[in-house]
């Protein structure tokens, strides 16, 4: 397989959250887009491993992605070690994604971060020709970091996802058992944990589209200098 855009991120409806709306519009321009989820979010509050990833893989065909995988490496205990780094390593080299996208360095849920430097080690050793692994070397030509659970840091980009917002939100919406109220939360009328679910997500997005003049946008970090080819046609009003 070989991929042109993958996310990699810790736990199932992490991607849909933080860069979904990328992806589905990737898919879209005619790419072939995955995703490698690290855990199965067993840690998690509501709903069982299998639970989950069956939502994941109905997530993954709303957002048109060609291929999803789940490396089933510890929720809440995502470390990096020479296993791990090789498990994700091996992904790489059978996926070869010429861009990859991670969470951003920073966060508060450990295993984010730590699935950030996982990633980038993993896109690494890929490439290294001796590495005790199988398959052919390999390394991303590009990493892109998502800054949707980190706002405190100003974004390189952002993507807009206006006419993908919808459709991106469906996918979040696949996660049931994470976003359904709970049985004794039925009783009330006002539906509380998705209503704060869309919300949240309205106001992340607008924020970020609020910044380039366009109706929703996901925000992404890269540590490069950005190239630009056309001066005369770079898109975001100045003035
Ligand atoms: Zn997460």
């Amino acid at each position: 397989m070989k991929l042109d855009l993958l996310a990699i991120a810790a736990h199932p409806d992490d991607v849909e959250l933080t860069c979904g709306g990328t992806l589905l519009k990737a898919a879209e321009q005619g790419y072939k887009t995955g995703i490698l989820d690290l855990t199965a979010g067993e840690m998690g509050t509501r709903g069982t491993p299998e639970t989950r990833l069956k939502e994941s893989a109905k997530a993954a065909r709303i957002l048109r992605v060609a291929h999803r995988e789940n490396l089933r490496l510890p929720d809440a205990h995502l470390e990096v070690t020479k296993d791990t780094k090789l498990a994700v390593a091996r992904r790489i080299r059978d996926l070869q994604p010429h861009t990859v996208i991670l969470p951003y360095w920073e966060g508060r849920h450990p295993d984010h971060y730590t699935a950030a430097r996982l990633g980038y080690e993993g896109c690494f050793l890929a490439g290294l020709k001796q590495l005790p692994i199988e398959g052919e070397a390999f390394r991303p030509f590009k990493i892109l970091y998502s800054t949707v659970y980190f706002r405190d840091v100003r974004p390189t980009f952002v993507v807009d996802i206006s006419r993908h917002y919808n459709r991106r939100y469906e996918a979040i919406l696949a996660y049931h058992s994470q976003f359904s109220p709970k049985a004794k939360d039925k009783k009330s009328k006002v539906d509380i944990p998705l209503d704060r679910l869309h919300h949240e997500v309205n106001l992340i997005a607008r924020y970020y589209g609020q910044m380039a003049g366009v109706e929703y946008a996901e925000p992404f970090l890269v540590k490069e200098v950005m190239q630009v080819e056309d001066v005369v046609k770079l898109p975001v009003r100045s003035v």
